[in-house]
């Protein structure tokens, strides 16, 4: 079974008590077992990520205690996010294991969005279908579904039409 080097489960599950039920009940018993449920493109891109920008955070929750996890600076929707989890949009494809947010130690967004600008070609790139980008972004949005030129442009997707003055499709050079 694939596992990521880098990050735990629970970085890309909200807590146990959130979990549909019965995803809680494999997690209470073999934990292990929901790796399967995220794509292994998914969990190789936040290595391949984290081998090139450094140290990242998807979800923290795990390392605060319990009575912190409605703070501000506690992540827990940050990877999977139940079906009928009232964060973000109907369809988002957090939803369905295909999507992780991540704060990057030492460097910006921006810097990020850049670099796959510059260089869409890069390994950690390779399978990322969508970001999310516009500007005052705090954290980097990947995911890996579908678009209408899937598997020739990283599709990049606006906020109140602002993409942080990025093209809609990020072109792949080799496609
Ligand atoms: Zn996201």
């Amino acid at each position: 079974m694939f596992k990521p080097k880098s990050f735990r489960l629970e970085e890309l599950l909200p807590p146990s008590s959130f979990l549909p039920v019965r995803l809680r009940v494999v997690y209470q018993r073999d934990p292990e077992r929901l790796w399967r449920c995220f794509p292994v493109p998914f969990l190789w891109t936040l290595d391949a990520l984290r081998e090139r920008y450094g140290v990242m955070t998807v979800n923290n929750w795990y390392f605060l205690k319990s009575e912190e996890w409605d703070k501000p600076y506690c992540r827990r929707w940050s990877g999977y996010r139940p079906l009928d989890c009232e964060v973000g949009a109907e369809l988002s494809e957090h939803r369905f294991f295909r999507a992780f947010d991540t704060i990057f130690r030492d460097v910006q967004p921006g810097e990020v969005w850049a670099d796959m600008r510059d260089n869409p070609d890069l390994p950690c790139f390779s399978y990322i279908q969508r970001i999310e980008a516009y500007e005052g972004m705090g954290w980097f949005h990947a995911d890996f579904g579908t678009h209408d030129r899937f598997g020739k442009a990283i599709r990049v997707i606006p906020y109140k039409g602002n993409r942080a003055g990025l093209p809609e499709y990020i072109e792949r050079a080799a496609a």
